[in-house]
């Protein structure tokens, strides 16, 4: 495999790479590592530079990528959006895994899918009847740009695979045969879940960052806070697997044991289970449909007195509802209910706004939006990159507003 992982500095970028390593130490499969990015943290790129000597690395800021030119390390270096997008769309690839944060993912994924097959990756890729692999942690590209990027995949063969943990079990429990009657798209209820809503006007930075089950990067902890995350999730799994919110159940379930499942007509339920790990799903991202040997920490049932689930709490957590809302409406309206998060999340994490004025902030922006778009004769749907490029930046200036 001729990999490229954007974001590699991330927390799903280094549990990439813990998953390269050891796929490569006990010699399961070949994994060459083309390209890294990162934006910010040159220090530990250079770190992985020198593990894993990719021929080209992209730093998206500007600043820090001349400091990193400046330490002569032995690959080229590439800066800012072009340099992103050059290395996405790199014709000896043939496997992209997507780690970046937030939108900033989207145009280096449609590069990706966009991008021509060397001849060389044909080669050592011919088993496989599909084209390129791209293999998504970030929800943000499908959320926002889902239509899109789903048609251009089908259209290039390109095979979009799932990262996500709810998704890769969804994933693994579809048949490819039967259509499921509905999925259960589990969620630990975050660190809010036992909290009253007076409880939670009154979260801090630091509760909110406390995720019970999983070690993330700041964003979607804060998602997973304010439940977001979940709302993502539905979209994310409208397009991977082509449903209506009718048939997507949110369901709590505060073990993260069961990880997600899919019902049939006949009742069966099929659920994937495993330690809260993120190196798993990864893993099958990148060795499907092949499953390898992992040393990683294995599922003790013992060590669990029981599993529930419970109702997801709208009330408590309005941003679940929005992003519902969003999913039903469609066109532009995740792309905007998205932008408004990441700028909200933002001014959270900058200790600007209370926490309950995240999912305030991004219901103020959908109804503007909304009316709007009501007397411009409704909802688009067949949207361009550019389109969706404008709702989210639309939507971060009216949070700015405030
Ligand atoms: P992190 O914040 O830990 O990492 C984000 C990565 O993206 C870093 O490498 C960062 O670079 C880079 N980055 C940040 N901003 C930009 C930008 N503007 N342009 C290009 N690169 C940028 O995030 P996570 O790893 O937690 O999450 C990544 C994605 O995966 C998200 O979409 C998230 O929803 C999804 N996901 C994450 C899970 C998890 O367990 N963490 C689970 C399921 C999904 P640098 O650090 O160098 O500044
Ligand atoms: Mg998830």
């Amino acid at each position: 495999m001729r990999l490229v992982i954007l974001g590699s500095t991330g927390s799903i970028g280094r549990q990439t790479l813990d998953v390269v390593r050891d796929t490569l130490a006990s010699r399961q499969m070949h994994i060459t590592v083309l390209a890294l990015t990162a934006h910010s943290n040159i220090d530990l790129l250079q770190k992985q530079i020198e593990e894993f000597h990719p021929a080209s690395v992209c730093v998206t800021d500007e600043e820090q990528a001349e400091i990193l030119k400046k330490r002569d390390p032995p690959c080229e270096v590439l800066s800012g959006e072009t340099g992103i997008i050059q290395v996405a769309g790199l014709a000896e690839a043939d496997t992209l895994l997507s780690a970046i944060v937030g939108i900033a993912g989207l145009k280096p994924a449609v590069a990706f899918i966009k991008s021509k097959k060397s001849k060389k990756s044909e080669k050592s890729n011919k088993s496989e009847k599909s084209g390129k692999t791209l293999a998504l942690a970030n929800k943000e590209t499908l959320v926002t740009a889902g239509a899109l990027v789903t048609r251009l995949a089908e259209e290039r063969n390109v095979k979009v695979l799932p990262v996500d943990s709810e998704h890769s079990a969804i994933f693994q429990c579809l048949d490819g045969i039967n259509s499921p009657r509905r999925i259960y798209l589990t969620a630990s209820g975050g660190p809010f879940l036992t909290w009253s809503k007076d409880q939670i006007k009154h979260a801090t930075l630091e509760a909110a960052l406390k995720h019970p089950n999983w070690n993330m990067g700041k964003k979607i902890t804060i998602d997973s806070a304010t439940m977001m995350n979940k709302g993502l999730e539905i979209i994310e799994a409208m397009w991977l697997f082509g449903l209506k919110t009718d048939k997507i159940k949110v369901l709590i379930h505060p073990q993260s044991v069961i990880h997600s499942m899919v019902e049939y007509d006949d009742g069966a339920i099929i659920a994937q289970l495993g330690t809260p790990d993120m190196r798993l799903p990864i893993q099958y991202a990148l060795t499907y449909p092949k499953r390898i040997f992992t040393p990683y920490e294995r599922l003790d049932f013992m060590k669990y007195k029981s599993l529930s689930f419970e109702e997801p709490d709208y009330d408590k957590f309005p941003a679940l509802r929005l992003a519902l809302k969003a999913a039903e409406v469609g066109g532009l309206l995740p792309a905007v209910m998205n932008g408004a998060n990441e700028e909200a999340v933002k001014a959270f994490i900058n200790k600007e706004i209370p926490f309950t004025q995240i999912a305030g902030l991004i219901e103020h922006v959908m109804r503007s939006y909304y009316l709007i778009r009501a007397e411009m004769g409704g909802e688009k749907f067949d949207y361009t990159i550019d389109d969706v490029l404008q709702a989210d930046a639309w939507a971060r200036k009216e949070v700015m507003k405030f």
